[in-house]
């Protein structure tokens, strides 16, 4: 499976509340900053999928979203 496009990551920054549970779940995608920020990476491998599913699932504001799936 080779990845082309690919899912896109993407936090609603009205929602977050920065409680930094999807930094927690997958830490490859979302990092919290120490100047309060939420920096996350929007485009994911395979690997990262799973983490930043369960960092959406987790996530007590519901305020990620993940779009689009791997090409076969
Ligand atoms: S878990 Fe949700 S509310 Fe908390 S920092 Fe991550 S995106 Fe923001």
């Amino acid at each position: 499976m080779k990845l082309r496009k690919g899912p896109r990551v993407s936090v609603d920054n009205e929602r977050c509340e920065l409680f930094g549970t999807c930094q927690w779940e997958a830490p490859e995608v979302f990092e919290l900053e120490r100047n309060g920020r939420l920096r996350y990476r929007p485009r994911i491998t395979e690997e990262d999928w799973e983490p930043a599913v369960a960092a959406a699932r987790s996530c007590p504001m519901q305020a990620i979203q993940i779009k689009g799936v791997f090409d076969e």
